[in-house]
C-alpha cells in the first residue's frame, strides 16, 4: 500500500489495514520539519542528543532508549483525518502542539541518554523514576509544585512525566519561565534542569541505544482493534450524576412550539459543548463527548423540552458538562501515556 493509495480507501477499508501493511514514513510530511526543528532547540541549548525518532501507534519513549515513537496518523493526511473521526481530536495535530510533545519526549529522551534518573537530586525533586505507571492520576489542578505544558495537569502523573515537562517548558525558546514560575516550588525543579542541561552541554549520552521499540512494520494488529481499545482506555470511569441539572436547565413541560427538544439541542450543540470543555479542563474531547451522548440519551429517557433561552441553556450546559468533567478528573483520569 502506497501512500497515494491509502487516499482512496473507505474509512471501513482503512481499519481493515494491519499497522505493518501501512508503509508509511516521516521524510517528505510536515514530520520531519517540526523534528529538524526540535533538532535546532536542542542544539541552541548546546545538547549533542539528537534523539531517533519512528513511527508506531502513539506517541512514548520506551524505557532506556533515548528516542522516541510519533504515531502514524501524522504521518499522511488521509489518516488524521480517521483518527479525527475515531477520536475526535488529532493529539499533535498542528505545528505548535506537535511542537509542545516533541519537547516533552526529548525530555525523555535525554532523561534516559543520561541515566538523570539515577541522580539523587533528581530523585529528590521529582521521586522515584522506578515507581510503578498508575493505570490512572487524580490531578491537583491548583498545585504549584509542578509546570504547566500539556494538558490535564500531566506532569502530575509520575515523576517521570514531571521531569520530562519540566524539561519542555525550560528547552521551549522565549519560555521565560523564570518569570512565570517566579514563587512556585515547581521553579526549583526548573533550576535543577537549568543547571543539569547546562553541565550536559557538548557531553556524548551515556547511552547510544538505536533500539526502536513497536515499529509499524513490527505491529499486525489491524486499526480497528487499535481504535476499540483506544476508545475503551479514554472513556471516563465515573458514574455520572446531573440528573438535577438537567431539570434544572430543562423541563418536562411540553416545548414551545419552535423550540427543540432537550436531546436535539444537545445533539445539535455537542460539537462546540466538547471543544469547549476540553479546551477549559484538557480532558481528551472524546471522554467529554461520551458523556454528552449519555446526557443526551438521558433527556430522551425523561422526555426533557427546552426552558431557557437558547444561549442561555448552551451556558448552563457547559457549565454542567465542566463540573461533571472535573469531577471525573478527581476521580482519576485515564490518560495514554505520551
Ligand atoms: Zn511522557
Amino acid at each position: 500500500m502506497t501512500a497515494r493509495e491509502l487516499n482512496h480507501l473507505t474509512d471501513e477499508q482503512l481499519l481493515d489495514m494491519r499497522f505493518c501493511d501501512l508503509s508509511l514514513s516521516i521524510e517528505g510530511t510536515p514530520l520531519e520539519h517540526r523534528v529538524a526543528v526540535l533538532y535546532q532547540e536542542l542544539e541552541a541549548r548546546g545538547l549533542s542528543l539528537k534523539p531517533h525518532i519512528w513511527l508506531s501507534e502513539e506517541w512514548f519513549t520506551p524505557d532506556d532508549v533515548p528516542g522516541f515513537a510519533i504515531p502514524f496518523y501524522l504521518a499522511h493526511p488521509r489518516l488524521s483525518r480517521l483518527e479525527r473521526k475515531q477520536m475526535l481530536e488529532v493529539e499533535g495535530g498542528t505545528k505548535r502542539e506537535c511542537l509542545r510533545i516533541l519537547r516533552h519526549e526529548a525530555g525523555h529522551a535525554i532523561d534516559n541518554a543520561f541515566r538523570l534518573h539515577d541522580r539523587r537530586r533528581y530523585r529528590e525533586l521529582f521521586g522515584s523514576f522506578d515507581s510503578p505507571y498508575p493505570d490512572w492520576y487524580s490531578p491537583e489542578p491548583h498545585s504549584r509544585d509542578f509546570v504547566l505544558h500539556l494538558p490535564a495537569w500531566y506532569a502530575q502523573a509520575h515523576p517521570a512525566e514531571d521531569f520530562a515537562e519540566t524539561f519542555a517548558v525550560w528547552i521551549r525558546p522565549g519560555s521565560a519561565w523564570k518569570k512565570r514560575y517566579a514563587g512556585w516550588p515547581a521553579l526549583r525543579k526548573l533550576e535543577y534542569v537549568d543547571r543539569v542541561m547546562k553541565a550536559l552541554a557538548g557531553e556524548h549520552p551515556a547511552n547510544e541505544s538505536r533500539d526502536r521499540v513497536e515499529e509499524l512494520p513490527e505491529i499486525e494488529r489491524t486499526l480497528r482493534d487499535h481504535y476499540e481499545n483506544k476508545r475503551e482506555h479514554y472513556a471516563l470511569q465515573w458514574p455520572p450524576d446531573y440528573d438535577r441539572a438537567l431539570f434544572r436547565i430543562f423541563t418536562t413541560e411540553p416545548g414551545l412550539n419552535s423550540a427543540p427538544g432537550a436531546a436535539e439541542f444537545l445533539l445539535r450543540h455537542r460539537r462546540t459543548l466538547c471543544h469547549e470543555v476540553a479546551a477549559g479542563t484538557g480532558v481528551h474531547q472524546y471522554a467529554i463527548n461520551q458523556m454528552v451522548l449519555h446526557m443526551i440519551n438521558r433527556c430522551r429517557e425523561l422526555k426533557l423540552n427546552l426552558n431557557l433561552k437558547q444561549d442561555h441553556t448552551w451556558q448552563q450546559l457547559l457549565v454542567t458538562l465542566t463540573v461533571q468533567t472535573m469531577n471525573g478528573i478527581h476521580s482519576g483520569y485515564h490518560r495514554i501515556a505520551l
